[in-house]
């Protein structure tokens, strides 16, 4: 899967500025962030502060994600709070299941282990958590020389930041979190309120859907989680083929609801799966396609004379689907991207129109960057001759 959302990848190219301060806490960069916005904690209670630099501003929204992709390894346990900390090797959460008990003014991890023999507790972790956290607890490795905890990289096996991670983070993130709005009971069941674990897990509905993925690499069916940390779950004990199929069949599940609460009409399970896997396929070979047609068209492309910016443009409908879409990219004569956009359009286009609007919205692009110099380039003859011809009469008049 390449990068195409760039508001995603800005965010986790933030986030690996962020993880910098954390892996690298003796580095200049971090030892003056943390003088200023955090020097009493570490960089994960950093407040944004009052009148924060514009790159403080920017690593701070970046934190959010590394906060995501992040868990403590033990190391003396000094660092790491029991109760509010995520420390345990368990996805999804990585935090304590069993409820908080009073103990101690310092409930912190160092609390559980003992100094002299360097190992756990074990009649302290009994009488503080679930018999199945206890065992948890008592397995996670202790090294003799107690070093510092660790905040490592969860996103990927290695343990290492990565973008890639990181980006998928953001992008679970964004679809399902702020992207979902939910209703009071969930309209395909009707028996439970409409959470986010409902809706894609625990719902009938949902369950019918995944018992699909036969070679699914985690237990699906019986979780009680948040979507999100299923699917860092995934990520962690799967391969990324594995998450778009998750990410294609929520989407789909999604997607059947929206179905029942605005045509009160619903799929049967292989077809909500079939669709899934339908849309994954297709979103692939078009990214494909686009990747070959793109190597293809360099060979072609001539960038404009000094000073003149050219516009590509072009459309595309699709047959089955009741949308369009277009874009628009602008380069300077060194090849350089200016501008770039891209538009969903709610309507099936003829190939004509749809490439009238993708010039238009090419020229508009131009207006909006203050580009006079420009040249437009389309592939689309009819189009063209319709745009030379200055006529503004037919039904495409409006946009030419
Ligand atoms: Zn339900």
């Amino acid at each position: 899967m390449g990068f195409r959302n760039l508001q995603a990848l800005n965010l986790a190219m933030l986030a690996k500025q962020g993880w910098r301060l954390i892996s690298n806490p003796n580095s200049l960069v971090a030892q003056i962030f943390k003088a200023r916005y955090y020097s009493h904690d570490d960089v994960f209670h950093a407040k944004l502060g009052s009148s924060p630099s514009y790159t403080w501003r920017s690593i701070f929204n970046g934190l959010e994600v590394v906060k995501r992709g992040t868990r403590w390894r033990v190391g003396s346990g000094e660092k790491i709070l029991i109760w509010e900390d995520k420390w345990l090797p368990t996805p999804t959460t990585y935090k304590v299941i069993s409820s908080p008990k009073s103990f101690n003014d310092y409930p912190r991890v160092s609390a559980l282990i003992d100094r002299d023999t360097r190992r756990w507790k074990g009649d302290v972790v009994r009488s503080l958590f679930l018999p199945f956290e206890e065992r948890t607890i008592l397995n996670i490795p202790l090294c003799h020389s107690l070093p510092e905890d660790q905040i490592i990289w969860v996103g990927n096996r290695k343990g290492e930041f990565s973008v890639r991670s990181a980006y998928y983070i953001v992008g679970v993130l964004d679809t399902l979190e702020r992207g979902v709005d939910i209703c009071d009971v969930c309209p395909a069941c009707g028996m439970e309120p409409e959470t986010n674990c409902h809706v894609f897990v625990k719902c009938e509905m949902a369950k019918r859907v995944w018992s699909c993925w036969l070679d699914c690499p985690i237990l699906l069916l019986n979780v009680n989680r948040n979507i999100v940390d299923i699917a860092m779950e995934i990520l962690e004990s799967g391969s990324s083929s594995d998450l778009e199929i998750f990410v294609g069949a929520t989407w789909a599940i999604w997607y059947n609801r929206n179905r029942i609460v605005y045509e009160s009409s619903s799929q049967i399970r292989d077809h909500i799966w079939g669709f899934a896997k339908k849309y994954i396929f297709e979103f692939k070979s078009a990214s494909t396609a686009c990747a070959q047609s793109l190597s293809w068209s360099e060979g072609k492309w001539l960038a404009p004379p000094p000073g003149v910016f050219k516009i590509n443009a072009d459309g595309a409908s699709s047959d089955g689907e009741k949308d369009s879409s277009v874009g628009a990219v602008i380069r300077d004569s060194a090849g350089n991207i200016v501008a770039a956009c891209c538009k969903y359009l709610q309507g099936q286009y003829l190939v004509e129109e749809v490439e009238a609007l993708a010039m238009e919205c090419g020229l508009l692009l131009a207006k909006e960057q203050k580009l006079s110099q420009i040249i437009l380039e389309s592939d689309a003859l009819t189009a063209v001759n319709s745009v030379l011809a200055a006529g503004n009469s037919g039904c495409l008049g409006h946009i030419y």
